[in-house]
């Protein structure tokens, strides 16, 4: 049985994110002011309710900060030929600085081939092989916007990265990867861990930070937590049953009532009875998910300057 410690302290992504987009509308007005607007592109092919919510947020946030956005959604039947047309035609415009596709794009769709199809000074999303080698060896350019807000909510809440033993468990291009890539980098000492590790809570139980992003609702459970550790969750799961409901969050009565309305909850690939033996955690919803448009807001940004050779000077 594990003790708990302390009072363990909660990392609010939507401050955050509130932060860094004050930021961004900063920086956006600074570039205006010299003539430049920063431009996003963003192509949603078909009809993916999901994918429909996120596209909206982001294009309603550009507007918010300033930054000139477009949205493209050619029909479900569009090839990878008259995609690979779309993105080539947004790369040669001027007026547009990042370039995102919406995923998953359809089957029929080579999206590995669009993603490199963008230009990697337009690849706001950070996933073009340029971008990742860039990462890797610690140039400037544009990095995943999930793991850059985990680096960004570590940053501004005085949370130590140098030295500590960081496990993540996840090893996708979009987030475990570049994050364990972004934790080496700031010095911490990184364990990359997957669905073929071996013992995972001998592992997870080392950490001093530790990161899940997994896909999976409550799959770190108390017994994998080092106590006082700092957790950063991850994962975004609807869990549809109420009986799972119930076991994730015993007689919570705002959960309920969110499950009565809408039919399902969301929880992260962390159990809420872990967290409460963490020193800090990012709560789900209201954690990393926030950071995620912000670091595409500020992405976005950054290729506007970088592509002008204009100095991303630090705050
Ligand atoms: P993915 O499916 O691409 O990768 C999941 C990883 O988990 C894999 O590398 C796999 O090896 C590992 N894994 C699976 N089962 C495991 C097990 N039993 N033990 C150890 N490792 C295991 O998922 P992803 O795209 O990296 O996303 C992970 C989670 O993060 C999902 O819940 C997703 O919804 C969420 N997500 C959130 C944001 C955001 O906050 N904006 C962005 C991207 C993804």
């Amino acid at each position: 049985m594990v003790e708990m410690t302390t009072t363990p302290r909660i990392l609010d992504g939507i401050a955050i994110a509130g932060q860094i987009k004050a930021e961004v509308a900063v920086d956006v007005q600074a570039l205006v002011a010299r003539g430049i607007t920063p431009g996003l592109a963003v192509i949603l092919v078909g009809d993916v309710p999901a994918s429909q919510i996120y596209v909206r947020s982001k294009v309603k946030t550009c507007g918010e900060l300033g930054i000139f956005s477009e949205m493209l959604t050619p029909p479900e039947s569009i090839t990878t030929a008259e995609m690979l047309a779309l993105v080539a035609d947004l790369d040669a415009r001027e007026d547009i600085d990042g370039i995102l596709i919406q995923l998953p794009l359809p089957k029929h769709v080579d999206t590995k081939r669009l993603l490199e199809a963008v230009s990697p000074e337009k690849d706001v999303d950070g996933f073009h092989p340029v971008n990742v080698g860039r990462l890797q060896s610690g140039q400037p350019g544009l990095a995943p916007c999930t793991p850059a807000g985990i680096m960004e909510i570590l940053r501004r809440s005085d949370l130590p990265v140098a030295g500590q033993n960081a496990v993540v468990i996840g090893r996708s291009d979009i987030v475990g990867k570049p994050a364990a890539m972004m934790l080496l980098n700031a010095s911490a000492t990184v364990t990359i861990c997957h669905s073929k590790t071996n013992d995972l809570g001998k592992v997870t139980r080392e950490a001093d930070l530790l990161v899940a992003a997994i896909g999976r609702p409550g799959f770190v459970t108390p017994e994998m937590v080092k106590p006082g550790a700092t957790i950063i969750d991850v994962g975004i799961n609807r869990v549809t049953d109420a009986a799972e409901v119930e076991e994730f969050f015993p007689g919570n009565a705002e959960r309920a009532a969110t499950f009565a309305k809408r039919g399902s909850v969301v929880v992260g690939d962390v159990h809420p009875a872990a967290f409460a033996l963490s020193g800090a955690y990012t709560p789900v919803p209201g954690g990393v998910g926030a950071l995620t448009i912000a670091m595409l807001m500020q992405n976005t940004v950054t290729a506007a300057k970088l592509r002008r050779g204009i100095s991303l000077e630090k705050k």
